[in-house]
């Protein structure tokens, strides 16, 4: 019985307590300055397929990163975490959308024999969530989306899914597609010790071409906006009083 060699895709985003501001051409989010971090999404994913192998239901975890030079910052935590190996796909300050990093992770799932890719559900800076459906797609793997439970019986998979007012459970054998939703499971946190020896475990860097991927986007961004500011509220000394003004603003 095979036993899993897992690929996790991790993004490095904006880091979620961030507050992004929009750039002045308003075409996209200012990062200058700003803290960049594991996409939380990602770093779920992880912890699924870490917890995976204290079960003794892993051979291999696979950390890879599309990026610039310093998204190899985020991999060293996955190492550090408990990733056996990376790969750093170095794509400088080019944005890559989600169908050219899903032809990416084709060409690592084949270079690392992956039969399990658990990724994110969405990367929060752009809100795609698109990839993990695209690689799908591209392997011609079956998938199961926003995970909140992951069982996996030898070469079968169990995927419980988070739905609107319920939950449905999937069952699938390998080679399978998951990603995973927030209440799957809580990350762990990398300690200091295994943040030194991380820095001993391998990590490979590519660039697109040694793939043989074209990264050329295919969208252009015409706008970013901010929602509208929120109207300032009203303090109301009765609830008659609260009703008339439900009642002005046709609201009741
Ligand atoms: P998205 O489809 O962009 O919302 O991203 C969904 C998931 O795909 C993320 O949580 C990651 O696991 C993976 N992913 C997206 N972009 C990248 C990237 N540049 N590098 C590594 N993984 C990525």
């Amino acid at each position: 019985m095979s036993k899993l060699r897992v690929l996790v895709p991790i993004k490095r985003v904006i880091d979620f307590a961030i507050k992004p501001r929009i750039n002045k051409a308003g075409t996209g989010i200012d990062t200058k300055g700003v803290k960049f971090s594991m996409n939380p999404f990602c770093d779920i994913a992880l912890e699924e397929s870490l917890r995976l192998k204290e079960a003794d239901k892993v051979d291999s975890i696979h950390a890879v990163s599309i990026g610039p030079t310093k998204a190899q910052d985020i991999l060293r935590i996955a190492l550090a975490k408990g990733a056996d190996n990376a790969t750093l796909v170095d794509v400088g300050d080019e944005t890559v959308e989600p169908l050219a990093v899903a032809k990416i992770l084709k060409k690592i799932v084949e270079k690392e024999d992956s039969n399990i890719v658990i990724l994110g559900k969405q990367a929060i800076d752009d809100d795609a969530n698109q990839t993990g459906q695209m690689l799908a797609g591209l392997l011609n793997w079956p998938q199961a989306t926003n995970a909140s439970k992951v069982v996996v019986n030898g070469d079968e998979v169990e995927v419980t899914r988070e739905v609107d007012g319920g939950s449905d459970t999937l069952k699938a054998k390998l080679p399978l597609i998951v990603t995973t939703d927030l209440r799957l499971n809580e990350p762990r946190y990398a300690s200091l010790p295994n943040v030194m020896k991380a820095k001993k475990k391998p990590l490979t860097k590519l660039k697109p071409a040694d793939l043989d991927v074209d990264i050329a986007g295919r969208l252009e961004t015409l706008k970013v906006e901010e929602p509208p500011k929120r109207q300032a509220g009203i303090m109301v000394s009765s609830v008659d009083e609260l009703v008339q003004k439900l009642k002005d603003a046709g609201a009741v």
